[in-house]
């Protein structure tokens, strides 16, 4: 995470994640990144019910918050159970190609569709 301004880091480039800018200048001379621990995602089967325990990786480094929900469908993986959590619209669009934009977590997605003529 960069030391100035919280966002994530990719430290072998020294850069911000998001959008590849360089890191934060720190005027103190120290390391402009720092790493984090966080909780790791875990599959939980309960009761014959499939849970994911995560913190949500879409929001920024400070905003980001722990949740647990029920799956919809037995999966294998973590990234499996990410997806799975999708609106199947959403699946459908990606698997097409289409450009998917997620609204912070608001569950909110935007799907590229036709253009229209003006
Ligand atoms: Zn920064």
């Amino acid at each position: 995470m960069c030391s100035t301004c919280g966002r994530d880091v990719e430290p072998e480039n020294e850069v911000h994640s998001a959008d590849m800018s360089r890191l934060c200048v720190r005027l103190d001379g120290t390391r402009p990144w720092r790493y984090e621990h966080t909780l790791g995602g875990a599959l939980i089967t309960f009761d014959g019910k499939r849970y994911l325990s995560a913190i949500d990786q879409n929001e920024p480094w400070r905003l980001r918050a722990y949740f647990l929900c029920e799956l919809p469908e037995s999966v294998d993986s973590i990234a499996r159970a990410y997806d799975c959590l999708k609106p199947s619209r959403v699946r459908e669009a990606e698997a097409q190609g289409l450009e998917v934009r997620r609204s912070g977590g608001r569950e909110i997605f935007f799907l590229s569709g036709p253009q229209r003529k003006t």
